[in-house]
């Protein structure tokens, strides 16, 4: 008879053994679970959109598979597909990228997965800005590289070239840059992002540019692709880029790489033995997304614009909480740290306990490398913000004594 080996058993592997499981996905099964014992959940942890992906999308994909469009297609995808991709980068940012150099992805999150692995070797430094997407370290350590994380909390968690000067030696291969960031909302200035680039440029250092928030940013602050930097600026740049939030099209996994030909070809070969092609059928609806109708992201936006409004302006009125104004993406990052005292230590505990006491979920903020920060998703509607709000601030008020 066939016997299972125990779990505890398993004989995992170093690189699989040394990566951490991911705590946004903890906080939603938490969540789920308490909202399968029937509580009445408010969930700020979810890093994704609310509202559904636009109908024309769905057409899109629907007459793809009427179509037949259902075999492979090529590793990068279609080639309608990263034409659809270059012209949207020639069209908005004025960026010339030529087909060998533009790969679809199953999400944002395999084109840094390809990114890395493609590029790092055991001992090469990667700069990771805190606070950081919970999966940046994760990749880099299981390519057997190693993360440095660089501070930013002096500038509002904004990164600054001097930042990240000091943080290099002379093993520094790669910086995976995030604006709009998540957690923190923060979008760096195009100004200071070009600065950025000129120094990395200058010590020959590559650049992941995670663009995944690319559209979801609030005025003054203006969008902003790396793409749009000179070519000089671009010879070690790869930009990361998604369908998900944009078009609220998370779970069809689109996502896309642009990189010089050779970084991009080593990306394919690693795509091409794991994943192959991202979905036929979702790729047929990724290029309308690009080309179609734009109205969708416009009003989505506006609804982002409208509860970041409400929200940042109620966090204010909690005593104990101080919050930077996050210029893009949906989330704002609010310090708690001024309700730490006997009750409540640290972020975590400060989550844990919203949880239990509130069945209100956030996401504690050091699993980002931000201690005494939490993360709050306004991608849910004006009334879970409203009674989210009142929890917290029973919770705070209750705490704080
Ligand atoms: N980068 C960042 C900063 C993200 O927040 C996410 C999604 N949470 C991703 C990449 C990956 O998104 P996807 O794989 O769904 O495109």
């Amino acid at each position: 008879m066939m016997t299972q080996p125990a779990t505890s058993t398993f004989p995992i592997s170093d690189n699989v053994a040394r990566m951490q499981p991911s705590s946004t996905l903890a906080a939603m099964q938490a969540a789920d679970a308490l909202r399968a014992a029937g509580a009445n959940v408010v969930d700020f942890g979810a890093g994704e959109p609310d509202f559904d992906t636009p109908e024309n999308i769905k057409q899109a994909a629907a007459a793809a598979m009427r179509a037949g469009q259902t075999k492979y297609t090529p590793t990068a995808g279609t080639r309608e597909l990263q034409q659809a991709i270059i012209d949207f980068y020639e069209n908005r940012f004025d960026a010339h990228y030529e087909r060998s150099q533009v790969m679809a992805t199953s999400g944002g999150k395999q084109a840094i997965f390809n990114a890395v692995v493609s590029l790092i070797n055991p001992g090469d430094e990667v700069l990771i800005p805190k606070p950081y997407w919970v999966s940046f370290p994760e990749i880099v350590v299981f390519a057997r590289g190693t993360p440095v994380f660089v501070e930013t909390e002096e500038s509002g968690f904004v990164l600054r070239p001097e930042q990240i000067e000091k943080a290099i030696t002379s093993r520094t291969k790669l910086v995976i840059l995030n604006s709009p960031c998540n957690p923190s909302g923060r979008v760096i200035p195009p100004d200071e992002f070009e600065r950025i680039m000129q120094l990395l440029a200058d010590r020959g250092i590559y650049v992941v540019s995670d663009e995944c928030y690319l559209r979801f940013v609030y005025p003054p602050a203006r969008v902003f692709s790396a793409a749009s930097l000179g070519s000089e600026l671009r010879n070690r740049l790869c930009i990361a880029g998604s369908f998900s939030k944009t078009f609220a099209m998370t779970g069809w996994r689109m996502g896309y790489a642009l990189a010089p030909q050779a970084w991009t070809k080593a990306m394919l070969n690693v795509q091409g033995h794991s994943t192959s092609n991202p979905n036929s059928i979702a790729q047929a609806a990724a290029i309308e997304a690009l080309t179609g109708l734009q109205e969708p992201v416009a009003e989505m936006l506006a609804e982002y614009t409208a509860r970041r409004g409400w929200l940042l302006s109620a966090l204010k009125d909690i005593p104990g909480l101080g919050c930077n104004e996050p210029e893009g993406a949906f989330y704002a990052f609010p310090n708690v740290s001024g309700c730490f005292g006997d009750v409540i230590k640290n972020s975590a505990e400060f989550a844990q306990r919203l949880l239990t006491e509130e069945q209100t979920v956030v996401t504690e903020g050091a699993a980002f490398g931000a201690e005494g920060y939490i993360r709050m998703s306004y991608a849910t509607s004006m009334s879970q913000l409203h009674e989210g709000i009142e929890r917290i601030k029973r919770f705070v008020q209750r705490s704080s004594k």
